[in-house]
């Protein structure tokens, strides 16, 4: 066999291991518990792509007559490189790994170069990765190989050959070199800890051969007294089996000391289970579900650490343990300082405060939370989630926002039951895990937005959290005990209500919250967004200056959204280039004089905020330079995110008297569009205008509503389209600034539509001048603020028929 020369790293990470040798050349399975290993495993082996590019050494402890002064065993001084074939495990609910690895070669651990988060030793090679096979010069060496050779081969005789490693040594058996044979082989055979440390620690080869030939022998004897006595159980089961070793054939005492091993947890994991124990204790669970806790913890105690269900156990014991079964935060309610609070944090939105403080008194009066669950509604950055947050400090209380956008199975909320691989508990349980109190407001997020999958409708899980019979005794699938949910207080937030299941609506309070004025924008962002902003991003106020101009160019040419969402995070973009800008700045700057002017504060000009957000995004030309052409209208529409203004486009062309719509258009608004056509074609006499069916008849009209890719539905559109076929075939354009909004019967009457408060405030934010609306919704109007109406000069007009 040639030489060849290989040499592992100088240094290289290490695995500690406990009770256990890896001896080259053998594989063994390394269940992974330790931080240190843990730590090693995550940064060195799950971030490879190819596992066998890194050599660990494995290190084994000292056996505990070696322990040192603080108790702790130190690493012995020779270890194995080895090759990681396999890594094998889970990371959630909590990591748990086995590495599968092969042993190289021995090493001389020469010092620690790196101790935490795990170890990196330098090591010195002890054994070649190939060697030459034996010396023949010397005489007592080959005797002592030989003889090994003859009881290696004897004790594979009585193996079992369907374990692959014996029966690959079998074959190998002639050809592989005695440092290789006597370590394989006593890898196989069933010896202590000790005893493999010696073998480890023999580098010379006949040192070696010395070392394990006794436990060879010793090994074969054992099998052999078992093969005579006549009750001997099967040979088979003597075989080797692979299990955490790759071969487990122990004499009668150590198998017994192992085996106890196995089910009684060894210290360290009888501490845990007594921590685990006293925290539950702690935990003050009500008796059913104390009596489930302490079974499983029962179970826990006589399964094997390293066992999968072990694993499963734990963590549902430590979620019991961990769940406020009977911590509450105390809580403040004091109307007043409510008051101040909500006030404090959120500008304008009267009608939802006043409302969260009548149902704040009550709770306060009646001390309980029977009630309907309050849901507020409105276009997304309307303040639903922050108002949310608001109550929770008010009263004292943890705030957990729990998403059910896109939420579909049941499982969320309710979670997966145990026999389920990777089961967890559903939202509603975490939630009150991470707060740590079972009366946290509990804010459910986009209510509207559940959908139903296949596996059970969530709405159906949440009708019984929020049912006030129903809820002391939440049962989640995971937890499988009930969970008293009637201290937590629930709060829901939609941006409409229409896709919220029926039964569900029914249980909740509906406060409306509209989207805001642009008067009231200004206020809110210079305020309280603008405060916000300046601290997150750690800006003092001699720093930064922001104009009220600026804050007006932002909300008028770079968001048009009812909420104040985009409105935050441009303030945010802003403060951002600010910081950086001060950053850059020398500190001996700051308060120098450049060029004799100050350099601080940065003033955020008009021009400043055009350079950082780039150019305006949105400016009115784009709509006026449609408007003033005959056929053009501009209608209001509502949807879901705040009132939209729409543009509506007709245009005629030769043809054969077809209707063409285009702009993604729903059914009802297809039906509206032919009604008004209809109804100018009825009644186009009367306005002098100059069609009949045989002009139709050669006519082809085309309606389209940019933009095209957004759905547009709806009857509220009618008015708006009849308008523009008006002007078009009166080739009379309608002013610029006026938009309309109404639903029309084919007889020309204007029915009212909803949303008014949201388009009028479209209008508005769109720089519209009038807007008219239907008669009948006159008594909507008392919800458009005062200064839309008449201080801007924004003129409702109401159609009379
Ligand atoms: P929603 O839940 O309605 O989508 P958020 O609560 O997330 O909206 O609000 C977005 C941001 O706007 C938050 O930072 C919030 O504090 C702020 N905000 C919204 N409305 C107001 C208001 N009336 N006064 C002060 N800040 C507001």
């Amino acid at each position: 066999m040639t030489s060849m020369m290989m040499s592992i790293p100088r240094q290289i990470p290490l695995l500690v291991i406990d009770e256990e040798v890896l001896l080259p050349g053998s594989s063994m399975k390394i269940p992974v518990t330790s931080s240190r290993n843990m730590a090693m495993i995550k940064s060195r082996l799950l971030n490879q792509r190819s596992l066998t590019s890194t050599i660990i050494g494995v290190v084994p402890k000292e056996p505990e007559q070696h322990l040192d002064i603080s108790g702790t065993a130190p690493l012995h001084t020779v270890g194995t490189a080895a090759v990681v074939v396999q890594v094998t495990g889970i990371s959630w609910p909590q990591p748990s790994f086995t590495l599968l690895v092969t042993g190289l070669c021995r090493f001389r651990l020469e010092k620690l170069v790196m101790e935490v988060p795990y170890l990196v030793g330098v090591v010195t090679q002890l054994d070649k990765l190939a060697v030459d096979d034996e010396d023949d010069d010397n005489q007592e060496l080959m005797d002592l190989i030989q003889s090994f050779r003859v009881e290696a081969s004897k004790l594979l005789e009585m193996l079992d050959v369907s374990n692959s490693t014996v029966a690959r040594l079998k074959r190998m058996l002639g050809t592989l070199p005695a440092h290789h044979l006597a370590d394989l082989c006593a890898s196989l055979v069933n010896a202590s800890f000790i005893e493999k440390l010696q073998v480890l620690d023999a580098v010379d080869l006949s040192e070696r051969l010395k070392k394990s030939l006794p436990l060879l022998v010793r090994q074969i004897e054992g099998l052999e007294m078992l093969r005579k006595s006549p009750n001997n159980r099967t040979e088979k089961h003597y075989a080797i089996q692979p299990k955490n070793r790759v071969m487990i054939i122990r004499p009668q005492r150590d198998t017994y000391s192992r085996s106890d091993h196995a089910l009684v947890p060894s210290d360290d994991e009888g501490d845990e289970l007594q921590e685990l124990h006293q925290k539950l204790r702690a935990a003050k669970l009500p008796p059913h579900a104390s009596k489930v806790a302490m079974k499983e913890l029962q179970r826990l105690k006589k399964l094997a650490s390293m066992s999968p269900e072990s694993g499963i156990i734990r963590t549902y014991v430590e979620l019991m343990a961990e769940l406020p079964w009977s911590k509450s935060s105390p809580e403040t309610l004091d109307i007043n300082k409510a008051r101040q609070d909500l006030d404090a944090d959120h500008y304008a939105m009267d009608k939802l405060k006043r409302r969260v403080l009548e149902y704040l008194a009550v709770r306060q009066l009646k001390n309980n939370l029977r009630g309907p669950i309050l849901c507020f509604v409105g276009p997304p950055g309307v303040g639903k989630t922050s108002v949310g947050r608001s109550i929770a400090q008010t009263l004292g209380r943890e705030f957990h926002r729990i998403s059910l956008g896109g939420s579909c199975n049941q499982s969320d909320i309710r979670g997966h039951r145990r026999t389920y691989i990777g089961a967890m508990p559903g939202r509603i349980i975490q939630g009150l895990k991470t707060v740590g109190v079972n009366n946290p407001v509990m804010l459910l997020d986009e209510i509207d937005k559940l959908s139903t999958g296949i596996h059970g409708d969530p709405a159906a899980a949440l009708l019984e959290v929020l049912d006030p019979e129903q809820n002391c005794n939440f049962v989640d699938h995971y937890l499988n005990v009930p969970f008293d949910l009637s201290k937590v207080m629930f709060i829901a937030t939609a941006n409409t209500t229409r896709t919220i299941p029926p039964a569900l609506l029914d249980r909740m309070e509906l406060i409306h919250v509209q989207g805001y004025t642009q008067e009231e924008k200004l206020h809110i962002a210079s305020r309280h967004l603008l405060p916000k902003q300046l601290e997150e991003h750690g800006l003092e106020s001699h720093m930064v200056q922001f104009p009220m101009e600026s804050i007006k160019i932002l909300v008028s040419c770079y968001t048009r959204e009812a909420g104040v969402r985009t409105l935050e995070r441009k303030l945010g973009a802003l403060c951002r280039a600010v910081a950086v800008h001060v950053a850059e700045m020398n500190v001996g700057d700051l308060t120098k004089k450049d060029n004799g002017q100050t350099k601080l504060p940065i003033i955020l000009d008009e021009a400043a905020v055009e350079d950082i957000l780039g150019p305006a995004l949105y400016s009115n030309n784009e709509l006026w330079s449609r408007l003033g052409q005959p056929g053009v209208a501009v209608g209001l529409a509502w949807t879901t995110v705040g009132g939209e203004v729409l543009l509506v486009e007709a245009n005629k062309m030769e043809g054969d008297g077809e209707l063409v719509l285009t702009g993604h258009l729903g059914d009802v608004m297809k039906e509206s569009a032919r009604l008004a056509l209809n109804w100018v074609r009825t009644t186009a006499r009367e306005y002098g205008l100059q069609i009949d069916g045989e002009l139709l008849a050669h006519t082809d009209l085309h309606i389209h509503f940019p933009a095209g890719a957004v759905g547009k539905d709806g009857p509220s559109a009618g008015v708006t389209i009849a308008a523009a076929l008006i002007s078009l075939f009166s080739e009379r354009p309608i002013d610029a600034d006026v938009a309309m909004t109404g639903e029309i019967t084919l007889r020309g009457v204007v029915l009212p539509v909803g949303g008014v408060k949201e388009k009028v405030l479209a209008a508005h934010r769109a720089g519209l001048k009038q807007v008219i609306l239907p008669k009948k919704n006159g008594k909507d109007l008392h919800e458009v603020p005062e200064n839309v109406k008449v201080s801007d000069g924004l003129e409702v007009i109401q159609i009379i028929k």
